[in-house]
């Protein structure tokens, strides 16, 4: 019997619809091969341009419609010229991971075979480790209140709760068990923060001690986010799933994106626990825009986390086979090329976009 799922899709802001564009195609390619699932795709406004045209940078209706989707698709969003009278950026991925309450920003960092990462020294195919990312508070829980005082003095508060620790620390070990049985990672959590000078870090690495106690079978290690950052370019074959507040979060990603080889190959994913964002790493990109080279990478391979999240929670086993199908699919254009100019080829989105679609059938025949 097939199971249809309603996805939501956020095309977004400069370069998000054309990478949002050839991800669907892929699913949409990949649904018709297998008969246990198909797609209703929703197209739904929101982002910089929305905002510009209408007052609304996410609208209810389009809240509503991400509210009642089995899962959500969102493409970059935001333009740095238009903003919000306060001078913040319109950022709409930021008010549904607080709407939807999806706490843990799951930002996976692999070199794949075949891609030039900067880091020469370690061996990149050992490169396999997650950085969980609290969402929903942390620095960020301070987002549009912050104050300053007579042009003199500027606060944001930071915010961490221990329901929402407690059930981010519980997926980290899950994650780090489900990485252990499928021979992805060795089975460990560390904690990343600054306890040794904040007491809200010291308060988030007590319940990572807590919760761990819960998961015997798993190791739990806590470090610093300086010696983090340090450790992720000198020898980042020793992390498995890394916990960390928002902003630290924010931070790692992108260096996590900049070991990988690039923006353009990141992909990441918001998840509650009863809703779930699947989004590139990337912002919109306005510098390319329009310009027809956006690499679509990072957005298709979010939608592989998508039919990942989608199979094990609805216990769909072939959408797990059609993202390993992505994931090779992926990493055999990597290796043959064409690359687009972001990774030093000259190819556009559509040459990359057509070469995934090929390379998906052809991982197939072999499947
Ligand atoms: P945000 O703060 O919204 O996440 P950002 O300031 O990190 O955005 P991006 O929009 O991600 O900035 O762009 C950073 C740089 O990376 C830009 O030069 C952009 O052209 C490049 N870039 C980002 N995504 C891609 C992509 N998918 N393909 C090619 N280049 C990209």
């Amino acid at each position: 019997m097939t199971k249809k799922f309603n996805i939501a899709v956020f095309k977004g802001d400069g370069i998000g619809p054309e990478v949002m564009a050839p991800t669907v195609a892929v699913l949409q390619a990949l649904s018709e091969r297998f008969s246990e699932f198909s797609f209703d795709f929703h197209a739904v406004e929101a982002g910089a341009g929305h905002y510009a045209k209408t007052g609304k940078s996410l609208p209810s209706e389009s809240l509503q419609v991400a509210r009642t989707a089995d899962a959500i698709l969102l493409s970059a969003m935001g333009l740095p010229e238009i903003r919000y009278p306060d001078g913040t950026e319109i950022a709409p991925q930021i008010e549904l991971r607080m709407e939807l309450d999806l706490y843990a920003g799951v930002r996976p960092v692999t070199v794949i075979p075949g891609q030039d990462s900067p880091l020469k020294s370690a061996d990149l195919s050992k490169i396999d480790f997650v950085i969980v990312r609290e969402s929903t508070e942390g620095l960020f829980a301070s987002h549009g209140k912050g104050e300053v005082e007579n042009d003199e003095t500027a606060r944001e508060t930071m915010v961490i709760t221990r329901t929402v620790s407690q059930k981010l620390f519980d997926f980290s070990f899950r994650l780090a068990r489900q990485r252990k049985a499928a021979g992805t990672g060795v089975g460990k959590v560390t904690c990343v923060d600054k306890a040794n000078v904040f007491k809200a870090f010291a308060f988030f690495r007590k319940i990572s001690e807590e919760v761990g106690r819960n998961y015997p079978d798993i190791e739990l290690d806590a470090a610093y986010v300086d010696a983090t950052a340090l450790w992720m370019v000198q020898k980042p074959h020793v992390f498995d799933v890394m916990v960390t507040e928002n902003m630290f979060g924010d931070i790692l990603s992108d260096l996590g994106a900049g070991i990988m080889g690039g923006l353009g190959l990141a992909p990441s994913a918001d998840i509650g626990d009863k809703h779930a964002v699947f989004q590139p790493c990337h912002g919109s990109a306005p510098d390319i825009a329009g310009k027809g080279f956006a690499n679509p990478i990072a957005m298709i391979l979010s939608a592989a986390m998508m039919l990942d999240w989608l199979g094990y929670e609805r216990d769909v086993p072939s959408m797990i086979t059609a993202a390993d199908i992505i994931r090779s699919a992926v990493a055999s254009v990597i290796a043959d090329g064409p690359k687009t100019r972001d990774l030093g080829g000259t190819a556009t989105t559509g040459d990359i976009s057509a070469a995934i679609l090929a390379a998906c059938e052809a991982v197939r025949e072999t499947a």
